[in-house]
């Protein structure tokens, strides 16, 4: 797979995912991802990004400001 910016090459590696939300900051860490390695772009796949979807809409109900956690494959 080729970065669809800029046509580099995709290794795969664990970045920082961070929410910025209305009434919190939500930072999601070790999450797997496909990074560039000309341009630094990353790409989540599909499974990852819906997970992160959950994890964010599941602690921005209960987060006040910040968050801080571990990317987890399943629900806790
Ligand atoms: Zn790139």
């Amino acid at each position: 797979m080729n970065c669809f910016f800029c046509g580099g090459s995709m290794e795969e590696g664990v970045t920082s995912h961070v929410v910025t939300l209305e009434k919190c900051i939500i930072i999601v860490k070790n999450v797997p991802c496909l990074k560039c390695g000309q341009c630094g772009e990353t790409f989540f796949e599909d499974s990852v990004a819906e997970r992160l979807e959950e994890i964010v809409s599941t602690l921005q109900t209960v987060v006040t400001e910040i968050a801080v956690v571990e990317f987890t494959r399943s629900a806790a």
